[in-house]
Formats: structure tokens, C-alpha cells, sequence
């Protein structure tokens, strides 16, 4: 089925073009197609709002502050299984493997895996994937607004 994922390259990555163009290249190597792209500047309401399900975590603040640090990547992805297809094609929350984005780019730029401040978020589900790209897409007419 023709699903659409939201995918965001976290701020610790989102400046470099280089890994942007890496992981844009793994998506559309298994034939993903990129509909929307932009960067973002995350505000804490937008970030409790795409994190709504982790506000009450332990480790929330120390998210917040890594998704409200500097600006994201953010990308509405449409294919076949998606939102499956990219949750793999992005490796495991802790201990992803070798071969996955979560593992792969950190490598490439000689960094430590971390679980908090990891490379991308990818919508594990299609309810997720709407919510959180109306977020986005706040996001790029506030940005627009501000000249960002
Ligand atoms: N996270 C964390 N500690 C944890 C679990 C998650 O810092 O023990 C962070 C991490 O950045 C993760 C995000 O919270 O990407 C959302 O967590 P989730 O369990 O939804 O993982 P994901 O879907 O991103 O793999
Ligand atoms: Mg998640």
C-alpha cells in the first residue's frame, strides 16, 4: 500500500550536506519518493507536540532541548509500505545495526552512537505520520514568516 511517512533529520546532523544527501539517497534508492523538504526550526510547543507520547519520559527535557537546539531536516516521504520501510532503512531506537542510518552516519563522521541525540525520527505509523507532518508544515509557514 502507497503509505506517506514524515522523516526528520535531528539538529545534531541537519547541517551537514553530506548527510543529508546520504540519507536522502537511501530513501530514494528503494524508490521513496521525497514530496517536500525543508529545514525547520522546532519551538518547544511544536516539540511537545510531535513528541506528545514522550512528554512524561525521563529522558523528555533532555529531548526537547536536542530538537529545539538548532534546525532540523524535515521530509514528507511517500511509497510503497512506507512508514515500515523507512522505520528499517533507519535502524533500532538503541543499538541500531550496522547498515542503518543510526549507525551508519554517526560512523561516517567518526561520532559515538547516541540514544538521545541520534540522527533521524521516521513516523511509526500512518495516525504519527499525519500529525506530525501538520507539525511541519506549521513549522515551514512560521519559518517562512520569520525569513528563516
Ligand atoms: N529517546 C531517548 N531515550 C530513550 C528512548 C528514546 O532519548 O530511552 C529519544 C530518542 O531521540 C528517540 C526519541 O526519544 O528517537 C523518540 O523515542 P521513540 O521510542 O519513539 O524512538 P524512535 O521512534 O525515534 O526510534
Ligand atoms: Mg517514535
Amino acid at each position: 500500500m502507497k503509505e506517506t511517512s514524515y522523516v526528520m533529520v535531528k539538529p545534531g546532523f541537519a547541517d551537514d550536506k553530506k548527510v543529508i544527501e546520504t540519507i536522502k539517497g537511501r530513501l530514494t534508492g528503494v524508490g521513496l519518493k521525497i514530496e517536500k523538504e525543508a529545514y525547520v526550526k522546532y519551538d518547544v510547543e511544536h516539540a511537545r507536540a510531535h513528541y506528545a507520547a514522550h512528554v512524561n519520559e525521563e529522558f523528555y527535557p533532555k529531548l526537547e532541548k536536542y530538537i529545539t537546539g538548532s534546525k532540523a531536516y524535515g521530509m514528507i516521504v511517500t511509497g510503497e509500505s512506507a512508514i515500515s520501510t523507512i522505520r528499517a532503512l533507519v535502524g533500532a531506537t538503541k543499538n541500531p545495526d550496522e547498515g542503518t542510518i543510526r549507525y551508519d552516519i554517526p560512523k561516517m563522521l567518526g561520532l559515538p552512537l547516541r540514544v538521545t541525540e541520534n540522527v533521524v525520527h521516521a513516523s511509526d505509523g500512518t495516525e504519527a505520520a499525519e500529525k506530525e507532518i501538520a507539525i511541519f508544515n506549521e513549522l515551514v509557514k512560521k519559518n517562512i514568516n520569520q525569513n528563516m
